[in-house]
């Protein structure tokens, strides 16, 4: 707060910085933050974006009545700071037309540029009755119909594939210390697939590397592997999590820069199918690429197109 976050951490000027509000720390636990002590934060350590203070997130297993209530004090919060420099946040979740509808009331007295998407990670995780995958690409999918105009951030998406996903569907930005929190289990990311446990620490589970996991690991140019190798990835303390966690991180950006390539050059349908060895993510990709016609930019403001039809 005395420097602000882009000196104290050396971050360069074409670097944003992002700022979660922590929200997410309370989808199971009791309590609160303070919203002054948030802002006096945010006055000073100037990150580039940062979401209101606190959002409700709906769990799955709610009730429609339960997740209207988060909605209520989420859609305040909305309205409350949107004249601060806030981004409003919104969740994937059973009553997003209702969602859609308070957020445009609330545009009319506010500025809304941007757009934060929350709620997904629950259902990502298959936490009880989460949403099929697709209704929750089919619910992103809206809300990118209803803000044309707005930059959209997606909290939560931190796998390779589920990276493609936003992609294609639109997002301008995504953010996840799923990375970091992998890291620190023992687990590395690997480009088009899912992840693989490389160091014993405590009680955590995962499939090992094959052969062929091996081979692409040889050849990982993230500046963990070049000077250390994989075992530099299976190390214990906090050097085998710093590899870990720049693999990953670096695993994460190279498969946007692949993405982006492949779109760019009209190959990306061939390549994502021979690249994308996922079972569970690579047919949601085929629903999100057939589903995601070019959305034409309006700057006359977000509108509720009609709901799609059930069935
Ligand atoms: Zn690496």
């Amino acid at each position: 707060m005395d420097v602000g976050i882009r000196a104290f951490l050396s971050v360069p000027d074409n670097v944003s910085i992002f700022l979660d509000n922590g929200s997410f720390y309370f989808l199971r636990r009791n309590g609160h933050t303070s919203v002054d002590a948030y802002m006096d934060f945010v006055r000073h350590a100037r990150p580039d974006w940062f979401p209101v203070p606190r959002d409700v997130i709906p769990n799955p297993s709610m009730s429609k009545e339960a997740q209207l209530s988060c909605l209520t004090t989420t859609m305040e919060q909305n309205r409350r700071f949107s004249q601060s420099g806030c981004v409003p946040v919104i969740h994937i979740c059973d009553v997003l037309e209702e969602y859609l509808t308070a957020m445009i009331d609330c545009q009319s007295a506010g500025n809304t540029k941007a757009v934060a998407i929350g709620g997904i990670v629950p259902n990502l995780l298959r936490a009880p009755k989460a949403r099929p995958y697709r209704h929750i690409l089919d619910s992103t999918k809206r809300i990118r119909e209803t803000f044309k105009s707005s930059r959209i951030h997606v909290f939560g998406i931190g796998g390779t594939a589920t990276l493609h996903l936003a992609y294609l569907l639109q997002m301008d930005s995504v953010d996840s210390s799923g990375w970091r929190n992998r890291a620190a289990r023992g687990i590395i990311q690997l480009p088009g697939r899912g992840d693989r446990l490389v160091a014993e620490l405590g009680s955590w589970r995962g499939r090992r590397l094959s052969r062929e996991e091996h081979e692409i690991l040889d050849c990982c140019n993230c500046p963990g592997c070049r000077a250390f190798g994989i075992e530099g990835l299976s190390a214990s303390g906090i050097e085998g999590f710093s590899h870990r966690a720049a693999h990953n991180l670096y695993t994460l950006v190279r498969e946007l820069q692949l993405i982006e390539s492949n779109l760019r050059d009209g190959t990306y349908n061939y390549w994502y199918a021979t690249h994308l060895n996922n079972s569970i993510y690579r047919p949601l990709v085929e629903y999100a690429l057939n589903m995601t016609q070019p959305v034409p930019c309006n700057d006359a403001g977000p509108t509720i197109p009609a709901p799609p039809a059930r069935g």
